[in-house]
């Protein structure tokens, strides 16, 4: 089907679902619509279009606030008058929305960290945006450096999820809340070869299987 078709299509399903019919959900999304959003949850996730987070949670208009950007990362606080998209939205779940929790979602097959691991990230913008993760990537090198590149750039994928998780508390906001137990941060990482999400357990320091 034509790409542009598939979306018509798609969206006439959402306002059938969503505004023309006196459903539950057309009565959720009125009031969400006239009251605002109030979600609990903030997902920085990748851009890659297999891990929509609404789909693989099957979540409901309002559930999640999302940032997607390549490689799910998340950006160290600067404060030196960039335009920062990704420090702005987080700025705005954690002060405004006040959100609960902060999740970070990483994914296996990440082409951001495949290109990363092969220092072939180019480009303008990529290059010098994928260099958030370089600490991941020496890791990964240095600690495993008999791992096939499959296995480094699963490695690097998870490692990276640690440094944006990192990054995270350098943002003063980010830091009081949770360190006040209003904020929980979690690092979760979707396998798509298998069907698997896992979760950073903090204390064994692993990543573990949670469906
Ligand atoms: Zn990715």
């Amino acid at each position: 089907m034509n790409p542009i078709e598939k979306l018509k299509n798609g969206f006439e399903r959402f306002k059938n679902e969503f505004h023309e019919i006196n459903s539950q959900k057309s009565v959720e999304y009125t009031k969400l619509v006239k009251e605002g959003q109030q979600p609990k949850i903030l997902m920085i996730a990748c851009s890659d279009s297999r891990v929509a987070p609404e789909i693989l949670f099957h979540v409901d208009p309002g559930d999640l606030f999302t940032v997607r950007n390549i490689a799910n990362l998340v950006p160290p606080y600067e404060m030196d008058g960039h335009r920062h998209g990704v420090s702005a939205a987080i700025e705005y779940a954690v002060d405004y929305l006040r959100v609960e929790h902060i999740i970070v979602k990483g994914h296996a097959n990440c082409g951001g960290i495949a290109a990363l691991m092969k220092k072939g990230a180019v480009g303008d913008f990529i290059s010098p945006w994928m260099s958030i993760s370089n600490k991941a990537r020496e890791e990964v090198l240095n600690v495993f450096p008999d791992l096939t590149d499959e296995e480094k750039r699963s490695a690097c994928e998870k490692a990276s999820i640690l440094v944006s998780l990192e990054n995270l508390l350098t943002f003063p906001f980010v830091k009081d809340k949770h360190e006040g137990g209003k904020l929980r941060i979690h690092g979760w990482y979707f396998d798509m070869n298998k069907g698997e999400l896992l979760s950073f357990h903090q204390e064994s320091k692993r990543f573990q299987k949670i469906r």
